[in-house]
């Protein structure tokens, strides 16, 4: 290579300006409005995310304005880190995850037809087969992000967990698939558009919570309430994941870019 050459890292940037490369945000807008898990009694449930004002050009702070932050580590658009689990209780925290596995490909499997029918829809390993045998092994290193539809719910918490008297009725994925993913297949996590990456009724599954148990016990990752994943190609995208790096924190609200080769291109 000469000097002369654009470097990869200029090309990508020019890609950028272009608009041959999109930047998406996946990300749901964090305001105490976003809505969140209610566990039932006689768990414990985290804060809502708020904002408190401590300036706002006046007496506190003439020039400046600031607030506080008040939040769970599992609010709005996060990630899950392996300590979160009991079955990952030896694994990374948020802060010791390995920065390169925040970046990688991202492999949306769509079935938001079948969740339109059945809100409580667990994707199947024959879904996955079926989504391999068009677009390929998941390849190492992506995240598997599940497009449901569940996004246009997201003005409303109620609607967004679908809860009545037999529990919160929301997609997820089915126990066996979700070890399967976990086990056979060397992918770094699961998006979802969801509140929480397994199924709203998943507290019954055995185990329960399956995506928790099989995901964080395998050094696997977890990413929930995502949106837009409907302007991603099946393959193709490349995903930036941004948790803070909370020092033993078990998640962290995070920014999640996605980079699309666009139209421009
Ligand atoms: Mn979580």
């Amino acid at each position: 290579m000469t000097t002369s050459d654009p470097t990869l890292l200029a090309s990508f940037v020019d890609a950028i300006a272009s608009g041959q490369l999109e930047v998406v945000d996946l990300t749901t807008p964090l305001s105490s409005a976003t809505p969140a898990l209610r566990l039932p009694a006689p768990f414990a449930n985290l804060v809502d995310f708020s904002l408190e004002e401590v300036s706002a050009y006046n007496e506190p702070g003439p020039f400046w304005r600031h607030n506080n932050i008040h939040t769970g580590e599992h609010v709005g658009t996060h990630l899950d880190a392996p300590v979160h689990w009991i079955t990952g209780r030896d694994g990374d925290d948020v802060s010791q995850i390995a920065v390169r596995r925040l970046v990688g490909t991202a492999s949306v499997i769509d079935v938001a037809r079948q969740v339109a029918a059945d809100p409580d829809y667990l994707l199947t390993v024959a879904d996955v087969e079926a989504w391999e045998a068009e677009h390929g092994r998941l390849a190492v290193g992506t995240w598997l992000l599940l497009r449901t539809g569940w996004e246009v719910r997201g003005g409303s918490e109620a609607e967004f967990l679908n809860a009545d008297e037999s529990g919160s009725h929301t997609p997820g994925v089915a126990v066996d698939c979700a070890e399967w993913l976990a086990t056979e297949r060397e992918i770094t996590g699961l998006g979802v558009e969801t509140v929480g990456v397994d199924a709203g009724l998943a507290g019954g599954f055995d185990p329960a919570f399956p995506v928790h148990h099989h995901f964080l016990g395998n050094d696997k990752y977890g990413l929930t309430s995502l949106r837009n994943l409907g302007r991603l190609p099946a393959t193709g995208a490349v995903i930036v994941v941004a948790p803070l790096p909370i020092v033993g924190g078990t998640g962290s609200p995070s920014r999640v870019l996605a980079l699309v080769e666009g139209a421009a291109a």
